[in-house]
This record gives structure tokens, C-alpha cells and sequence, in this order.
């Protein structure tokens, strides 16, 4: 039997009954099932070498940088190390080796980046099935960018219960498509009328009843641990939920808090009794002290949070995971939304530089992410030079894609650094991120799990044949 449907197989059936630490299992199976494959291929060494390194948690990036790979795991890395005699070595020149990168926040099934409308007609336009198709683009132009590993913070189309996410990341730990690791929300958990209710802006029962925990709508704490309950089952890795408005929705203000503190707190309990960690959708600050104080592990945007909420999340080692890149494609792209939607992204854009810029002073631990989806799929590295931009050191901005996000997802024990038995995700970008962060936008080579999915150009993407659904053709 194959390892991987073995392991979906126990993941699904036989958990209860298996002496291994829950949280191990899950993460074994879950996160790690396609090492199972490359481990066939254990005897075959590869070196890689480039001018630097870095090892996603130093201070600094090291001279001639070497990591030796063998199967799916690092076997050394660091600086000048000797390649075995049989290995194949790939010289990559002028770069600067790194951990791939992991992105925090992503909607790998979706894509707002073009005009408001037109998308949210498509969203109800479009087969299901055929919006799963794109997402495989979606998965792929991320991980040709350097992103191995992402967590897909919630993955929705109105009226349907498909989990697309699930399918998406079955589909790569299965080797069917390739992609970064994905740990998948299934449906964002929210309130009636909340950012997350698919509905909001719609008119009333257009989509026949009004959606309830099976699509992570649920008021009241009881109603909360049932959503939770639900997308354990079907497989969530991770669990989203919005506490406060949002930029992209229309029934909502963007900074009013949406869930009680008895339903934060009643998320928080039944998601950690579960070992899942929460990410909160928040921009407002009360809202976000409230999150906080329910001990949740993520504050997504973070937006309007004053210096006394950065500090509570400094104390209580929450992290932030800022999704500068999302504001800043919404302005620069403004005419593409209604009136109400600018106003709310002109708001948020505006007081999140003050924000990211203490928290960056203060300490608070930050976590890449993005929102990738309100921009196109694979230009998530542009989140770094925003980061730089407003104050973080590149060597830290770096750290937040690697050592902190592995921190952050629960999976520092296999990814994340470039470190003796860790998985073998390494990636390599031109010269030297320490001196221009932009290089970070134009990785050339990536591996995961020792796989290599790309060394040069990326793949193209496809292009239309023909735009017409019914050509014509020629009569007889
Ligand atoms: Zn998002």
C-alpha cells in the first residue's frame, strides 16, 4: 500500500486507537505524507552551493553556503563544507541559499485581484469544479516562487459546501499537482452579517436559507465549538475565524468587533483542546484586544491595533501576521472597488504603517503573510520590501518567512530552517537579500522535499486557445 493513502486512510479511521501523541500523528501524516515517497530515493545525494546562505533563524547570512540533501531531508548545511565524492553538486552561483519561504495567510482557491464586480459574479458564474482548476495554477505559481510551505487561511464560494482547499492540498501531499504544503481553514468561522458570512451584500434568501455552522457562520459559543468541530472532521488543519470587519465586505464596518468575548473564548478553548491553532481575521483594536486576551496564536492585518494592544500581544507571545500586501493592491488599484470597499481599504491603509511600524519597535513577533488572492498568486515575496520599507531590518524580514512562520504553524521541528534533519525545502535567489530585499521577488531555484520543482525560468502559465466556449465551424 501506498505510504500516502495509508496515511489519509489512519488519519481519517484509526487516530483514536494509535498509541503516537495526537499532535505528532497529525503533523506526520497531515503536513508530511509525501516524504514518504521521496524517501525511495535515500541513496542519492545532492549538493547544493551557492555564494551565501541563510538558515532562517541567524543574524547573519554565511560565505559559501552549502546544503547537502539526501532523499527528502538535510543532512549538513552551513558554510565551505565538503561535498561527498558520489553526489551531484548544482552550483548556483552568485545567490544566496535559503529555507523556502512560508507564507501565513494565503486563499490559494480564490482570486479577488481583478475588478470587485465582475469577480463576485464569476464567484457565482463559475462551476465549482472548474474554479478548483484554477486554483491548481494558484498553488503552482506560489511554489515556483519560492513559497513551500503556506497556511490557507479559509476558502469559500457562495452556495456550495465544496472544500476546495482540502481537494488542493490532498491533491499536492498526493503528488496528483504540485504545490507548496498547504495547512488548509477550510470555511473562515464568523458571525451572520460578519466579514465571513458568504451572503452579506446579497439579496435577502437569494441563496435559498441562510448559511449556518456546516459553512462557518455560527452565533453563540455553542455554535462556535460545533463550526470548530465541523472543519476538524473534514480535515482543517488550522482554524480561521473573523473577529472583526473586514476591507472586502460589504454588509460590515471594517473595525467594529464581530464575535463576543464568550465566543472568542469558546473558539480558542475547543480549537487548542483539538491541538489546532486560531488565526483571527482582525482589524479592529478592540476586537483585537479581545482576541487576544481569548488567546488566540494569530492576529491577521491587524490594522487599527494602538501601541497598548501591540504591547498585550508582546506579553502574551501573540503573533502578528501584517498582510502589508493586500492594502497595498487594493490602493493601488481603487477604481476596481465600490465606494463603501474604498473607503474601508483607505482607512485600514492609512493606520497600518503606524501599527506595523510599532510593532516592528516593540518587538511583537511577526509572521509573514500576505492575503495572496487580493493580489495575483505568486508576487507574495513583494510583502517583503513593504516589510523593509517601513523599518524592518532584512535579515528579520527574512526570519519571518522561515523560522517564525514554522514557529507560528506548529511545524518548526521539520521546516522552516536549514538545519541538519529538517525537511530539505531550500530555495535560492539572486546576490544578496541583506543588501537589496528585492531579489527575494525573482527566486531561480526551489526544492521541496528534496524534490526539485524548479531550477531557471518558471513555468509559463497557459494561455487561452480560443476565448470563444462555441467556435464556429466550417460548414460541409
Ligand atoms: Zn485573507
Amino acid at each position: 500500500m501506498r505510504m500516502t493513502s495509508l496515511a489519509f486512510a489512519l488519519r481519517n479511521f484509526y487516530t483514536a486507537s494509535m498509541n503516537m501523541p495526537a499532535l505528532a500523528r497529525f503533523t506526520f501524516f497531515a503536513l508530511f505524507s509525501t516524504s514518504t515517497i521521496t524517501a525511495q530515493a535515500a541513496d542519492k545525494v545532492i549538493v547544493l552551493k551557492a555564494a551565501r546562505l541563510f538558515d532562517g533563524k541567524s543574524k547573519t547570512l554565511v560565505q559559501n553556503g552549502v546544503v547537502i540533501v539526501q532523499g527528502n531531508k538535510i543532512v549538513d548545511a552551513g558554510s565551505n563544507l565538503p561535498a561527498p565524492s558520489d553526489a551531484q553538486v548544482i552550483d548556483l552561483g552568485d545567490a544566496t541559499l535559503s529555507p523556502g519561504f512560508m507564507d501565513g495567510h494565503t486563499h490559494l482557491t480564490l482570486d479577488f485581484s481583478g475588478n470587485y464586480n465582475e469577480r463576485r459574479l464569476k464567484e457565482i458564474d463559475l462551476n465549482v469544479s472548474e474554479q478548483a482548476i484554477l486554483a491548481t495554477g494558484h498553488a503552482r505559481a506560489t511554489v515556483e516562487a519560492g513559497f513551500t510551505t503556506v497556511r490557507d487561511l479559509g476558502s469559500r464560494f457562495p452556495a456550495s459546501k465544496e472544500m476546495v482547499d482540502i481537494a488542493l492540498r490532498n491533491s499536492i501531499n498526493k503528488g496528483v499537482i504540485i504545490g507548496p504544503r498547504m495547512l488548509v481553514a477550510t470555511f473562515g468561522i464568523g458571525a451572520t452579517g460578519g466579514h465571513f458570512d458568504p451572503t452579506s451584500g446579497f439579496r435577502d434568501m437569494l441563496f435559498g436559507r441562510e448559511p449556518d455552522y456546516s459553512d462557518g457562520i455560527a452565533d453563540g459559543p455553542d455554535a462556535i465549538r460545533k463550526a470548530v468541530r465541523f472543519e476538524v472532521k473534514n480535515g482543517a488543519d488550522v482554524i480561521k475565524a473573523a473577529v472583526s470587519g473586514g476591507v472586502l465586505s460589504l454588509a460590515d464596518e471594517v473595525d467594529t468587533p464581530q464575535l463576543t468575548p464568550a465566543e472568542m473564548a469558546a473558539l480558542v478553548d475547543e480549537s487548542h483542546r483539538l491541538r489546532k491553532k486560531v488565526a483571527v481575521h482582525c482589524h479592529g483594536d478592540q476586537a483585537a484586544k479581545e482576541a487576544i486576551e481569548a488567546g488566540v496564536d494569530s492576529i491577521e492585518h491587524g490594522s487599527f491595533l494602538k501601541p497598548e494592544t501591540l504591547t498585550l500581544m508582546k506579553n502574551k507571545g501573540t503573533y502578528l501576521t501584517p498582510t502589508l500586501m493586500a492594502t497595498e493592491w487594493i490602493l493601488g488599484k481603487i477604481d476596481n472597488y465600490p465606494p463603501a470597499l474604498q473607503a474601508k481599504a483607505k482607512a485600514a491603509g492609512a493606520a497600518r504603517s503606524d501599527m506595523f511600524r510599532n510593532a516592528v519597535k516593540m518587538g511583537v513577533k511577526i509572521s509573514f503573510g500576505t492575503d495572496a488572492a487580493v493580489f495575483p498568486h505568486g508576487q507574495n515575496a513583494k510583502e517583503f520590501k513593504l516589510m523593509v520599507d517601513l523599518g524592518m531590518q532584512p535579515i528579520e524580514a527574512l526570519k519571518t518567512a522561515t523560522g517564525n512562520a514554522a514557529d507560528l504553524f506548529g511545524v518548526a521541528q521539520k521546516t522552516g530552517t536549514l538545519e541538519k534533519g529538517k525537511l530539505a525545502d531550500v530555495i535560492a535567489m539572486p546576490g544578496d537579500p541583506t543588501a537589496d530585499i528585492t531579489v527575494t521577488e525573482r527566486v531561480s531555484f526551489v526544492m521541496k522535499e528534496g524534490k526539485i520543482i524548479r531550477n531557471g525560468p518558471a513555468t509559463p502559465q497557459p494561455v487561452a486557445i480560443s476565448a470563444d466556449p462555441s467556435p464556429e465551424l466550417p460548414a460541409d
